[in-house]
């Protein structure tokens, strides 16, 4: 497995980090994960695009040009095989003798890993994903990839205690978005999704999601769900890069209406897939 390192191409055990590292030390970093298919990256111009928003809102320069980003990223993908792969894009702020206050003349550390795409269980489409409702206990400022996922981890691992695949994380009464993904909610047959700000992630998927519906004219709704809302909703899904749209069946132990992947869901999913086959990036 070929990694990428601050410039150049190398083995995965060859990659050394110093201890110093602003990532490691203070978690001062932000990520991409951009999923390729068949050897093409999936929606890559909008990934850079948020890394750039992502750098803007942490104050850290960009190490490359969006050009320069892909053709790292084509090589990586090539050198690990072609095919289905997860590219992984970490930028932290560098090394640097720890302090709080950020340090000057310092060139940021540039690292990028692929992997192979694991594929979902069948039963995920199939019968739909388990998830629990929990606490947003993140931060202000959910809208940048921060590599700090201290918060995520802790209510993701929740979930996996109890069986479930995500956790629904719920702010002020208000369903935000999921431990790794965005959250839809159907109610009255209305597609329902938390607007675009500083409590969500700019999803990829997300915009994607909204796009395929907006053509198929499902209706919906940027709006944030309360929690009551959501425990009566028709349908429930997440999204994410590397899950794609996925079907809640089960939310804190419930069945969500009938207990089955929805109608709505169903057709998102066609959609999204044949969108993905017909090679659009
Ligand atoms: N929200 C959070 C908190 C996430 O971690 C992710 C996945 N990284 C998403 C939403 C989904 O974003 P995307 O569709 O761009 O993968």
């Amino acid at each position: 497995n070929t990694v990428f390192l601050n410039g150049d191409f190398m083995h995965a055990d060859q990659a050394r980090v110093s201890v110093f590292d602003r990532g490691f030390l203070l978690g001062d970093g932000v990520y991409e994960v951009i999923p390729v298919y068949a050897g093409r990256p999936f929606r890559l111009i909008q990934h850079l695009q948020r890394l750039q928003r992502s750098l803007d809102g942490v104050r850290m320069k960009n190490s490359y040009s969006d050009d320069k980003w892909s053709d790292i990223i084509a090589q990586l993908v090539t050198e690990n095989g072609q095919g289905d792969q997860a590219v992984y894009l970490q930028v932290t702020r560098g090394v640097a003798p720890r302090d709080h206050v950020f340090p000057e003349g310092v060139e940021p550390t540039a690292f990028v890993m692929s992997n192979p795409i694991k594929p979902l269980p069948e039963s995920y489409k199939r019968d739909g994903i388990k998830a629990i409702t929990v606490e947003d206990i993140r931060w202000s400022q959910c809208d940048i990839k921060a590599i700090t996922l201290l918060p995520n981890s802790l209510l993701r691992q929740k979930a996996q205690d109890v069986g479930a695949q995500e956790a629904l994380l719920i702010r002020d009464g208000f369903m935000t978005e999921g431990s790794a993904s965005n959250s839809y909610a159907v109610l009255d047959g209305v597609l329902y999704t938390a607007p675009k700000d500083e409590k969500v992630l700019p999803g990829i998927t997300r915009d994607l999601v909204l796009e395929l519906a907006d053509k198929a004219g499902i209706n919906y709704r940027e709006q944030a769900v309360s929690d009551a809302d959501l425990h009566r909703a028709e349908e429930i899904w997440i999204s994410s890069s590397t899950r794609e749209v996925l079907p809640v069946t089960t939310l804190d132990d419930k069945p969500v209406a009938t207990g089955k992947p929805g109608p709505i869901w169903q057709q998102i999913d066609a959609l999204y897939q044949r969108y993905k086959q017909e090679g659009k990036v």
